[in-house]
């Protein structure tokens, strides 16, 4: 029965992956034929450009089991993913990955195993990478960063690619967190959760989607979300620099007191301006990060649109 309420769903954002999707699509289709759990593979389309749009809708339309979001315009990845978490029907829990086939989903069955050993968050931990070799570093040393500054554990290596259960979706559903950082949240909920080795592949084909802006931004939202780092840093930067400008005030008294030195200062003074000119603007920088958080948050916008969506083989509110 197609159109009962799933156990599980697959979670799949795409944004332009026309050249993915026949394949995405013909490996989920074999998937949720010889599964014994009841599936749906809900699809959310974050405002391609290509022909992704047409694809998902037909699709949708020919296979009740496809359930496919199609939002405004492009949210981005995390905005995206939130936006088919909330539309998601299985009862049990979601399974959620890329649209680009670097994440198998064919892993279901290890994860929901595991999941059914009683794991509310069954996370996939990144053991080697078919990647470029500078976003392999670039990830490697974030993550480490991270796990050393963040206020939670969150796992090192793994991303958004896992099993999450209903009642973590629940609350995910209900964390109105405007800058999301969906891998931080999820650790933060708790409950149990284990990690699960996994190779990750090369995209099946077309390039990355995540510009290095858009990557930037996740590593901040990562840092800025989950970590209290970046202030307490620059507080004792301030610190330091008073400190040590106390230091240089005696130094130059005792100087001119009992060694009777004239004291060349224009060097000095530039440095000691420029360094806490640097020191002043870095710190207002960092406020600045956390008071546009704030201001974001504070206008309470939903944090997707919802173009269409068809659930079932229908459009719905038709
Ligand atoms: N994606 C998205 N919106 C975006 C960028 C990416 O929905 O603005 C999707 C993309 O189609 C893919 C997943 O998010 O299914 C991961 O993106 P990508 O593979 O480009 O990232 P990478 O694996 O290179 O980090
Ligand atoms: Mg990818």
């Amino acid at each position: 029965m197609p159109n009962s309420t799933p156990q599980v769903s697959f979670v799949i954002p795409v944004y332009n992956e026309e050249s993915n999707l026949s394949m995405l699509a013909d490996r989920l289709v074999k998937i949720m034929d010889q599964s014994p759990i009841t599936l749906e593979a809900v699809l959310i389309d974050d405002g391609s450009r290509d022909n992704s749009r047409t694809m998902l809708q037909q699709l949708a339309l020919s296979d009740p089991r496809f359930h496919v979001v199609l939002l405004s315009r492009n949210h981005g990845h995390q905005l995206a993913l939130t936006a088919g978490l909330s539309v998601a029907r299985g009862s049990e829990g979601v399974f959620v990955l890329d649209g680009d086939l670097q994440d198998p989903p064919e892993l279901l069955d290890t994860f929901y195993a595991k999941f059914k050993e009683g794991y509310d968050v069954v996370y996939a931990v990144r053991e080697k990478r078919k990647e470029v070799f500078y976003k392999r570093f670039a990830y490697f040393i974030f993550y480490r960063i991270l796990k050393k500054i963040a206020n939670i554990d969150i796992p090192l290596d793994s991303g958004d690619f896992s099993f999450i259960s209903r009642r973590v979706v629940n609350v995910l559903n209900k964390m109105p967190e405007e800058s999301r950082f969906i891998r931080g949240m999820r650790t933060w909920i708790g409950f149990k959760q284990i990690g699960i080795a996994y190779d990750r592949q090369e995209r099946a084909s077309g390039d990355s989607k995540y510009s290095f802006s858009k990557l930037v931004q996740l590593a901040l939202n990562g840092i800025y979300n989950f970590s209290e780092f970046p202030i307490k840093f620059v507080t004792s930067l301030g610190g330091f620099a008073i400190v040590s400008s106390v230091i240089y005030l005696i130094s130059v008294i005792v100087k001119k007191l009992f060694f009777d030195q004239v004291i060349e200062g224009f060097t000095a003074l530039l440095f000691v301006i420029i360094l806490f000119g640097g020191i002043q603007l870095m710190a207002i920088g960092v406020l600045g990060e956390y008071i546009l958080r704030i201001f974001f948050q504070s206008k309470s916008r939903p944090n997707f649109i919802i173009e269409k969506e068809i659930c079932a083989g229908k459009y719905l509110d038709e």
